[in-house]
């Protein structure tokens, strides 16, 4: 396994994070048996970088990982959250959360502490006199809590700008992968200022996870799986300490654990290769669409950024499977539909700025994607 040092907190940690979000549910319960041996087998590999959070898994992933910790806990690195949704973001009620997560964890210690999901607006929020970091700074006075940190969802300027607004921040946790480099430019600004920098999401929540022979094609004569290239693409970023994989079998360790090996980066000309395709990739897909959305809201609910994006995911990335899986969900887990639903209105031609022919383009997709379907 590989270790870099997680900013200004000193911590070895292992490149490969596990990320305990994934585990297998069976009717409502996590199938404690799996996902504990699969915590092993990542222990006994040499990960020592563990995040949870309250509502993972059904707010039993704290416990789980709390289980798998027994007699193990030595040299591990535990991370968990303040889930800001929904509550009062007072002090006591941070205070209670920190209390109760300690217990599920059953440690006496979280080392890193993180608000979850901030955004500039909540983190503004959380951050006054008498909120939620006012417990979690006190945590820390008290020795309950080693670290802070936050995890991150909003536009990449306000990652620098919470930085500077708690300075006592130490750490960062943020998407990054070869389909979403938005963070990038401020992930190498609060890197420089001392933080560690974890990346979620290295798999670009499992789209990453599927073949494309056009991923598998950009560096001739090496054989690597798409998952394999993007996990080595995220921590050949000097800034990234940790990429986090919601791992959930013993197997899945094994395959994620051997890529984040000693050899894991990539070359410097095997990154200008990766590069020049992202960029041809970047450009190719606005060409198609920028998903700007100014055609929305369609009257008849069709999702037509996100069919497009999908239609971009098999023509430009070669993804396909990944894109049809996410097709075959629109109109059903997500509540605007797929490209079948138009009826031709023509409005949406009317707002895109690219002058996209929409309906031929909807008709084109939902041909490539909905092919079982229909
Ligand atoms: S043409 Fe089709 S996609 Fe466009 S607004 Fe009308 S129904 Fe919606
Ligand atoms: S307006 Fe055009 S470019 Fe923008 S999201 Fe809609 S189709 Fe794409």
């Amino acid at each position: 396994m590989q270790y870099r040092v997680l900013g200004r907190t000193g911590l070895k940690v292992s490149a490969l994070g596990f990320g305990t979000m994934r585990f297998k549910m069976v009717d409502g319960h996590v199938d404690r048996d799996i996902a504990i041996e699969a915590l092993h087998r990542a222990m006994d590999l040499g990960v020592n970088y563990f995040d949870s959070a309250v509502g993972y898994c059904d707010s039993q992933s704290e416990m789980t990982l709390g289980k798998a910790l027994k007699g193990r806990r030595e040299g591990k690195v535990i991370s968990t959250k303040y889930p800001p949704w929904g509550r009062s973001l007072t002090a006591d009620d941070c205070r209670q959360i920190i209390e109760q997560s300690l217990s599920r964890l059953d440690i006496d210690c979280i080392d890193i502490y993180h608000m979850h999901g901030m955004d500039w607006e909540t983190f503004q929020k959380v951050n006054v006199k008498g909120a939620a970091m006012e417990a979690a700074r006190k945590a820390k006075e008290e020795g309950l809590v080693k670290h802070l940190a936050f995890s991150f969802h909003d536009d990449p300027q306000r990652m620098i700008d919470i930085v500077e607004a708690a300075p006592d921040l130490d750490v960062v946790t943020c998407q990054y992968n070869l389909l979403d480099r938005r963070n990038e430019k401020s992930m190498e600004v609060v890197h420089d200022l001392g933080l560690g920098v974890v990346v979620m999401g290295p798999l670009a929540g499992g789209r990453l996870g599927f073949p494309s022979e056009r991923l598998q094609g950009v560096l001739p004569g090496k054989s690597m799986s798409s998952p394999d290239l993007a996990l080595r693409f995220v921590l050949t970023n000097p800034n990234v300490s940790v990429a986090l994989s919601g791992m959930n079998t013993a197997q899945m360790v094994d395959e994620n654990a051997a890529t984040a090996s000693l050899d894991a980066q990539l070359t410097e000309e095997e990154m200008r290769r990766v590069a020049a395709m992202l960029e041809e990739n970047r450009k190719l897909s606005e060409l198609y669409c920028t998903g700007c959305e100014y055609c929305m809201p369609c009257p008849n609910n069709v999702n037509i950024p996100e069919v497009f994006r999908l239609m971009n995911l098999h023509r430009v990335w070669g993804l396909t499977d990944a894109a049809r899986e996410r097709y075959a969900e629109l109109g059903s887990a997500d509540p605007l539909g797929d490209a079948s639903a138009c009826v031709e209105c023509g409005q949406c031609e009317e707002k895109c700025p690219q002058k996209i022919p929409i309906i031929e383009q909807l008709k084109e997709s939902h041909r490539a994607l909905a092919r079982e379907k229909s």
